[in-house]
């Protein structure tokens, strides 16, 4: 398990991972997984996610937004752990919202939008305008900008003031770059219960050349769904909030496949091969990482 998804107790290390693959799938895939899915989120909410986090969450393709009528409906937010650990705080993007006269909805443009003035050229004349930001001058340079680039402003106050709660949605990234960085949990999976020379059978060739080098196998080999992994879960109780991963022959007894959970919520199928060439043995084996004693026990699945 990556250590983004938590510090584990003898957490399951793989030792035959060479250099360049290692630094391959920490820089490129983790970085992906760890900021640009709902369970970069997750991170944040079940307290994962340190301060010293290497990238910042506005540069990630997660996208949250506040869904609480009034002023800020719409508005691009940061989700970070206060200091003290203890709740979750938001902060604005720096943003700015049109809404041409006669028109109900108000259109949202993240700075990097403002500076690109053709994504908002209808919105020059008759349109309201909010401008939001951290009250750390983002909201006096955006101001700036917008009249640099001939907007005329009548300043007509602040917006109103939001309470000490607001609800959010999130709207994650589901590509390949991601479902790679899922099929290598479990492939790993995989690598650490049978080793190193069963993963390098050519049955595995697909598998790996995908979560490697990006080349997509025929049959998409992750897909999502809702369907909780443990028996008994279902949309609103849950067992954990921690991640399960379970790996076993598929329906057909034919290929492998492993289910991965990241905090018990999306479920990944991955399928690690379509068909098995050598002789069928039992397979059936889970752990569930328990995020919050962060220790990892037994389950058994599928
Ligand atoms: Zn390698």
């Amino acid at each position: 398990m990556p250590k983004a998804f938590g510090r584990f107790h003898d957490n399951l290390t793989l030792r035959c991972v060479c250099e360049g693959c290692n630094s391959f799938f920490a820089e490129e895939l983790e970085l992906f997984l760890t900021r640009d899915s709902v369970e970069a989120l997750l991170r944040v909410r079940y307290g994962l996610k340190t301060a010293s986090g290497r990238h910042k969450l506005c540069e990630s393709r997660l996208i949250v937004k506040v869904i609480t009528p009034g002023d800020w409906h719409g508005a691009r937010i940061t989700v970070e752990r206060n200091a003290a650990g203890t709740a979750l705080r938001a902060d604005p993007l720096p943003q700015v919202a049109f809404r041409k006269h006669g028109e109900t909805d108000w259109k949202w443009f993240l700075e990097e939008d403002i500076d690109q003035p053709r994504n908002w050229e209808r919105y020059r004349t008759d349109t309201d305008t909010k401008i939001v930001g951290k009250p750390d001058g983002s909201v006096q340079r955006l101001s700036d900008k917008l009249i640099k680039m001939g907007i005329v402003f009548k300043e007509r106050g602040p917006l109103e003031r939001v309470g000490n709660e607001v609800e959010a949605f999130a709207e994650g990234v589901l590509d390949d770059i991601i479902f790679r960085g899922v099929a290598k949990i479990a492939f790993n999976f995989l690598a650490h219960l049978k080793g190193a020379d069963f993963v390098l059978r050519p049955d595995f060739d697909p598998i790996r050349e995908y979560i490697r080098l990006g080349n997509a196998p025929r049959r998409a080999p992750v897909i999502v769904s809702k369907f909780p992994i443990l028996h008994r879960d279902d949309a609103i109780y849950r067992q954990t909030n921690g991640h399960i991963i379970v790996l076993d022959w598929d329906k057909a007894q034919e290929g492998i496949v492993c289910l991965v959970s990241l905090f018990n919520h999306l479920t990944y199928h991955v399928v690690l091969c379509e068909r098995y060439s050598g002789v069928w043995h039992p397979l059936n084996a889970g752990r569930h990482f328990d995020v919050e004693n962060l220790r990892i026990s037994e389950v058994r699945g599928l």
